[in-house]
């Protein structure tokens, strides 16, 4: 039996974790969840079932989960709060396996204090690998703890390279979708809407995540994540475009031969290969072989999504870079979803923060987040 600490538990992929664990309770169960701030939703997994730790962003909200649990006659869990919160449940005594699933820096203390502890850690929050990479890997290396990639492309390139050796891989392909402009002409790039980006033609996502996709930052993040994952360089990992998203990614190896992992896209099935691995749980998510068609592999537009070319950029330079590619994005989205600026503001906001990074890289997480917050607060400037 495995016991989880779930972060970021109201999220997407909180839900689909809780999903594989009411469907797998032999070997499954909840120990701590860290919920944010959706308190209806938080309130919902804690009473049905019932962690010993509870997490909610602010002590407001967590003395307001604590009242409804009470009124509900729901005893014996801990609610606490806040980053101390999250690191709580990510370093909770009864908790096996940790999930990391809180969208953006807002998890990485408790992502680091998990693997500090010795936790496995099932990663699906790529900016924690894209701002603190180095440090992460460093520590999961020194204590033995591994870290299983959730995100999809990366889930695939795990599951293809158990079949090579590190020195045996050429090129690490990720499958990009496109996203839903994929086809549209450039010079319509500045009247895109927040609407039309929020609509992606194959996943379900978060909202920042879905526009990173639009943009194909969302990419552009999992080529640092690739790099700092698999400890391969910049220049072994390319992207394809291939709209069916039935091909997850691709290991090509230095003989010639590429392998490929294909699934239904449902995020459950990421999720249960990093709660489960090294094994494979029999599972209901099967792939329906006869109905494939065919698979199209497109190379890439430069041009019209710059973000792809400023992510090679800084996964080239690595440390601040990186970090502020990230958090210029997630400013710059923002600002974008309030009508503030164009869509094509995005990569401009990225490109103009990275021009007045300095060519540093943070040796601790607290340097990580200093460095987070000053490229936000640049990326701000910019934008008033
Ligand atoms: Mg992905």
């Amino acid at each position: 039996m495995k016991r989880l600490a779930i972060l970021g538990s109201t999220g997407s992929i909180g839900q689909s974790t809780l999903s594989i664990v009411e469907q797998f309770p032999e070997r499954y169960a909840v120990a701590a969840l860290a919920c944010g701030r959706n308190l209806n939703e938080a309130f919902v997994q804690a009473a049905r079932w019932r962690p010993k730790v509870a997490s909610m962003a602010t002590e407001e909200l967590a003395d307001r989960l604590v009242a409804r649990l009470r009124d509900a006659g729901v005893t014996g869990i801990e609610v606490v709060h806040g980053t101390q919160g999250t690191v709580a449940c990510s370093t909770l005594p009864e908790a096996d396996f940790v999930v990391s699933a809180i969208v953006g820096v807002a998890g990485l203390e408790a992502t680091h204090a998990a693997i500090l502890a010795g936790k496995p850690v099932g990663l699906a929050n790529k900016e924690c690998m894209v701002a603190a990479g180095e440090i992460l890997t460093q520590a999961a290396h020194e204590h033995k703890v591994p870290i299983l990639p959730i995100d999809s492309e990366h889930n695939a390139v795990h599951q293809c390279l158990r079949v090579g050796t590190h020195a045996e891989i050429k090129t690490i392909w990720l499958t990009a979708s496109g996203g839903p402009f994929r086809q549209t002409p450039l010079e319509q790039f500045a009247s895109i809407t927040p609407e039309q980006a929020l609509k992606h033609p194959t996943w379900v996502m978060g909202r920042r995540i879905t526009i990173d996709s639009a943009t194909m930052l969302n990419k552009g993040l999992e080529i640092i994540e690739a790099c700092r994952l698999f400890d391969v360089r910049p220049s072994q990992v390319r992207v394809t475009v291939h709209p069916q998203s039935t091909v997850h990614s691709l290991v090509e190896y230095v003989d010639g031969s590429i392998l490929a992992q294909i699934s239904v896209t449902d995020m459950r099935l990421p999720i249960l290969y990093a709660l489960a691995y090294p094994e494979r749980p029999a599972s209901n998510l099967t792939f329906d072989l006869a109905a494939l068609r065919h698979l199209d592999f497109e190379e890439p537009d430069f041009e019209r999504f710059p973000c792809l070319r400023l992510a090679f950029e800084a996964a080239e330079k690595g440390g601040a870079h990186c970090i502020a590619l990230n958090a210029a994005d997630e400013v710059a989205v923002e600002a974008f979803l309030e009508r503030r600026i164009p869509f094509t503001g995005i990569p401009r906001t990225i490109e103009e923060v990275l021009a007045s990074t300095p060519e540093v890289h943070p040796a601790t997480i607290a340097e990580v987040l200093a460095t987070d917050q000053e490229a936000r607060q640049s990326a701000r400037a910019l934008l008033t």
